[in-house]
């Protein structure tokens, strides 16, 4: 358990430190994945809000016609 928690804290800590050099453009393996993931985030919310209003935009068609 003691050892879950302090790899649990060096995560944060590394987390930390990456993102800090993140703003430097840091070139990781870490921070390059993290950019990767994030970016994928963004894509799939673009994607779900795009989905969205398109079944909004469907929707309101069969309610004016
Ligand atoms: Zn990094």
């Amino acid at each position: 358990m003691e050892k879950q928690g302090d790899s649990y804290i060096k995560e944060i800590e590394r987390a930390k430190f990456h993102e800090e050099r993140g703003k430097i453009n840091c070139e990781c393996y870490a921070c390059e994945e993290q950019k990767k993931i994030r970016s994928e985030i963004i894509a799939k919310r673009k994607k779900i809000i795009a989905d969205y209003e398109k079944e909004q935009k469907a929707s309101e068609k069969n309610q004016s016609w």
